[in-house]
């Protein structure tokens, strides 16, 4: 399979060498996709920009159909399939697979449900006889840039608001697991969608960034790492492109003594090990009071040493954690808690890559809780993106609070406390787009999902994540035609 350029309805090879696909629990080569050249994005852009005067001028209720006719192509054709596949390139338990599928298609649902919603006002002016229509309209052509850890629900949460709201896609998948999203696409074209709405370049960073300079793209919507954001932000903003910025994130967790220190244990783990820690909202920091730390580390460790981590995520669908998704990204996490042990932390649990057996082949790391940790490590500073949990005490509100928000990330938090005046002050104190309370989880498709600081610029989801992809424009009347 190298057919994977869509441009115009058509499925095309590229004119560059195809680039492989690995697994990354085998390194296995699954498939080959395009690499598509700047001709290749230019295309793609050509037909996506022919394509939105007619899509643009659909109603919503004929978008919404589409989008829903779409949503239930994918549950009903492609969704084991796709599943499967996503496994295959991304390593993530199947069950998480079919989760992240689902949650996708729920996603492309909720915004066509909106997408019939979409109205302007109007109202008198302040001097009389002017009337104020504000109305909106899509940006235009969008391009959308996903990455590899939730390929296909990164990449609905812009084509569900993107599509209903009229605007038309070129759409850049990572090239380290395209093969999920290609499915996706495939069930709007069954579903009807007009030729040239959705087009798709796979490839790598090269193709990204031409459709980021590209002078026909009015926005680019991109998932990915703090640097590409930079790069990609710095370039849009040479064209005054709209964009959303979704990026990194280093979430801490504040455990107060008062909470049930087993559940918030439990829930941290899990948030900390899913998906191998390659989550942006992963717990990546805990901080628990004193009185309860020991408990906390002790809960947290037991838990952490029974996790299983599955080299096929596809026989073994309900393990806990697969492999990370290349040999770099394991490199960066030796390096990571090497740094972290050689300041002084101890590996409570793992703190070694995972070599033999059935891990042989791939690139795997243990599960790994550190303590003795200190805020001049890279573990408590960066974004380690893998499995490892860095354990910390603290003795006052003000002082977690100034521990949470010592990073230039500011994407998610959690807390847990039983008190609710904790909890707000927490929620007020901490500079992030999003904080759970007691729950390990910030995502609901009718909520903002976004980052300060540098996680980001813009809000995906809710009644933002829809705004995004439409300009407001203001028509003022004199009625009286004087
Ligand atoms: P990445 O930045 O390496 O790649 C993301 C995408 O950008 C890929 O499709 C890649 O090909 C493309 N790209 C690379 N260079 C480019 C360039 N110069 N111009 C245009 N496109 C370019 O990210 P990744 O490793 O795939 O994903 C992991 C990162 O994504 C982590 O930092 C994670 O926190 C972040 N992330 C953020 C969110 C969020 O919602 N905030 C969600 C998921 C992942």
């Amino acid at each position: 399979m190298s057919a994977t350029l869509l441009i115009g309805g058509r499925w095309r090879e590229g004119a560059l060498p195809p680039l492989p696909v690995f697994n990354p629990a085998t390194q296995e080569v699954l498939a080959h996709t395009a690499d598509a050249s700047a001709h290749d994005v230019d295309a793609a852009v050509a037909s996506a920009a022919a394509a939105f005067p007619a899509w643009a001028a659909r109603s919503g209720r004929e978008r919404a159909a589409l989008l829903h006719r779409a949503a239930e192509r994918f549950r009903a054709v492609y969704l084991e399939e796709a599943a499967v596949l996503l496994t295959r390139e991304n390593g993530k338990p199947l069950s998480d697979s079919r989760k992240e599928l689902l949650y996708s298609a729920d996603v492309i649902d909720f915004y066509a449900d909106e997408a019939r919603r979409i109205t302007g006002t109007h109202f008198s002016g302040d001097m009389g006889g002017t009337h104020s229509f504000v109305w909106k309209e899509p940006v235009g052509v969008v391009g959308a840039i996903v990455p590899y850890n939730f390929p296909v629900d990164l990449l609905a949460w812009k084509l569900g608001p993107g599509l209903a709201a009229g605007c038309t896609f070129v759409v850049k998948p990572s090239e380290l697991a395209p093969l999920s999203v290609l499915r996706f696409v495939q069930a709007f074209l069954d579903a009807g969608l007009p030729e040239g709405v959705i087009n798709v370049v796979t490839g790598g960073g090269a193709a990204g960034a031409a459709l980021v300079e590209h002078p026909l793209v009015s926005k680019i919507a991109f998932t990915g790492s703090v640097d590409t954001g930079r790069r990609i932000g710095e370039a849009a903003a040479r064209q005054f492109k709209r964009t959303t910025l979704e990026l990194g994130g280093s979430a801490p967790c504040i455990v107060f003594a008062d909470s049930d220190i087993r559940t918030a244990a439990a829930a941290a783990l899990r948030r900390c090990f899913s998906h191998t820690g390659q989550i942006c909202i992963s717990v990546n920091r805990i901080f628990v009071e004193r009185p309860a730390f020991a408990a906390f580390v002790e809960y947290f460790s037991v838990a952490a040493a029974r996790l299983h981590v599955t080299a096929d995520g596809v026989a073994e669908p309900n393990a806990d954690m697969g492999p990370m998704i290349s040999a770099a990204a394991v490199d960066k996490v030796a390096a990571h808690v090497a740094d972290a042990q050689a300041l002084g932390a101890r590996a409570v649990l793992g703190g070694h890559r995972l070599t033999d057996g059935a891990y042989a082949r791939g690139h795997f790391y243990a599960p790994t809780v550190l303590t003795g940790v200190t805020s001049a490590m890279r573990v408590m500073r960066e974004e380690t993106f893998g499995p490892v949990a860095p354990l910390m005490p603290f003795d006052s509100r003000d002082e977690a609070l100034a521990l949470a928000n010592d990073t230039p990330y500011g994407l998610a938090a959690y807390v847990y406390t039983r008190d609710l005046e904790t909890a707000f002050a927490c929620a007020r104190g901490l500079r992030c787009g999003g904080i759970g309370i007691n729950v390990n989880d910030i995502t609901d498709i009718r909520a903002p999902f976004g980052g300060m600081k540098h996680s980001g610029i813009g809000r995906e989801l809710g009644e933002p994540g829809l705004d995004a992809y439409l300009e407001h424009k203001h028509i003022r009347l004199n009625a009286g035609g004087r």
